[in-house]
């Protein structure tokens, strides 16, 4: 039999394990293994909220792919897919196009609308490193000007951010110590500025630990950061948004900086494959394998699988993505075997959300944790990330080593 071609379509924590994976497993002659990613690096989708509110640089929450794949196993090809051909067994990308005999696609996440007027144009998404820049950037642009200006609008120091979901909070936390930081670097009152967070569901962190979220909440509030909760956002305008304050009730918020954290999607290409889809997600098999395409595995954000316990999907993580790449390399070595394939069960290790860089809410192994321990035990997650990917020299170039801060 002729070696396979094993297409894998985004470097993110699902495409990479699984590359890695295959690259550990397979021997040089055995296939032909293709990555294609968008950027010649990975970034750390778990780290955006720092580089977007500028407590860690955008550099820092990206490594080249080169550094953790075997160029002698692996063909990195930098370019952006522009459509998936799951009948022609096509990938067509900007720069030319690839067949494969198996595909794995781990194109990742995108902000969620929701369809609501406004937010696609005027508010920003932390969806990825160069969008976490643009917002760094955005605010502070709105510090600069303020300070500068002679007539003084004082809405450009006000900060919205659309969900109080582990995104909305993780951003909150970092906004939290970097607030302070901008108003000495630019010459700003901090009295002057407001850091909104406008949250739909009637409480912070819906479905989490209600004695986590108050302390969560306690520690924001101390920051100054206000929360409107039970208020949809309905609406964003080039001046602010517009929030559901009741039947028929609604508030204009006047805002420099909308940031939209309520909620993710799969990546839009999955809904041009003609494979069924629930907000560009496929409920894919057990093997991880797209019902009906006994060629095509899907992982992470771009796959959706049902925790039958609660009855509902397992939510989309980075942590469920890195052990679906590993049971994908394994799922595409048993095909090529003749052998038949093992099916997916996440290991929840549980969950924790940063308030900063020192501060933590969270739940491991069923135990509550707060504090400076929480706050460690996140950087030693997001360190095991590296590790698990690039072993120990990533993790010493990359890693988080202000732990006990
Ligand atoms: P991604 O990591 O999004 O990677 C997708 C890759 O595909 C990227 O490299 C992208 O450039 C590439 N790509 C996209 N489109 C194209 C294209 N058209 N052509 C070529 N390449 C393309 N989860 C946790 O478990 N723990 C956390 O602490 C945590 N923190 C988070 C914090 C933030 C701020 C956010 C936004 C998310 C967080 N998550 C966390 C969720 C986690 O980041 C995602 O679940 C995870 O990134 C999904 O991995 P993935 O491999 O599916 O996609
Ligand atoms: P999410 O769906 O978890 O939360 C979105 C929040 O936005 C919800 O609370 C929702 O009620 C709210 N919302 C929806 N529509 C709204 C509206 N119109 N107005 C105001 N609020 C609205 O999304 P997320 O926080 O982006 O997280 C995405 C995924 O990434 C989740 O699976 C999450 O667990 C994961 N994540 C994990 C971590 C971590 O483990 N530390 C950090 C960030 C994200």
């Amino acid at each position: 039999m002729k070696r396979p071609t094993i297409l894998v379509l985004g470097a993110g924590y699902g495409g990479l394990t699984t590359v890695v994976n295959l690259q550990k497993s397979l021997g040089a002659d055995d296939a032909d293994i293709v990555l294609i990613n968008k950027n010649e690096y990975h970034y750390e989708s778990t780290w955006l909220h720092e580089a977007a509110a500028g407590t860690m640089s955008p550099e820092s929450v990206r490594y080249d792919i080169k550094d953790v794949i075997n160029s002698n196993k692996v063909k990195f090809v930098q370019a952006e897919v522009q459509a998936i051909d799951v009948t022609g067994k096509v990938v067509t990308t900007n720069v030319g196009t690839h067949t494969y005999d198996y595909l794995v696609i781990s194109l990742g996440f995108e902000g969620e609308t929701f369809g609501i007027p406004g937010l696609d144009k005027y508010a920003f998404s932390i969806a990825n490193v160069k969008a976490a820049r643009q917002i760094r950037e955005h605010i502070e642009y709105q510090f600069a000007t303020w300070s500068t200006e002679e007539v003084k609008d004082d809405s450009r120091l006000t900060i919205i951010v659309g969900g109080a979901g582990f995104t909305g909070i993780e951003f909150l936390g970092e906004l939290g110590n970097r607030v302070p930081e901008l108003c000495k670097e630019f010459d700003v009152p901090q009295e002057k500025v407001r850091v909104l967070c406008v949250e739909a569901a009637p409480m912070v962190l819906p479905g989490f630990d209600p004695e986590l979220v108050d302390y969560a909440v306690k520690h924001l509030n101390s920051k100054g950061i206000e929360f409107s909760i039970g208020t949809p956002v309905v609406e964003a305008t080039p001046e602010g948004v517009n929030i559901k304050k009741g039947e028929d009730v609604f508030e204009f918020v006047k805002a420099g900086t909308v940031v939209w954290a309520a909620g993710v999607r799969g990546n839009r290409l999955i809904e041009e494959t003609g494979i069924e889809n629930m907000r560009a997600r496929v409920k894919v098999d057990k093997d991880l394998r797209a019902p009906g395409h006994s060629d095509v595995f899907i992982v992470g954000d771009c796959a959706l699988m049902i925790n039958e316990a609660v009855n509902r999907p397992f939510p989309p993580t980075a942590q469920i993505a890195m052990q679906q790449g590993d049971m994908c390399a394994n799922n595409i070595i048993a095909l090529m075997k003749g052998e038949p394939t093992s099916d997916f069960t996440p290991d929840l290790k549980g969950s924790v959300c940063s308030l900063g860089d020192s501060d933590a809410i969270g739940v491991v192994f069923g135990k509550k944790v707060t504090g400076t321990k929480a706050s460690f035990m996140k950087k030693m997650i997001d360190n095991r990330a590296l590790f698990m990917i690039g072993g120990v020299g990533l993790t010493l170039k990359k890693g988080k080593f202000n732990l006990l801060k």
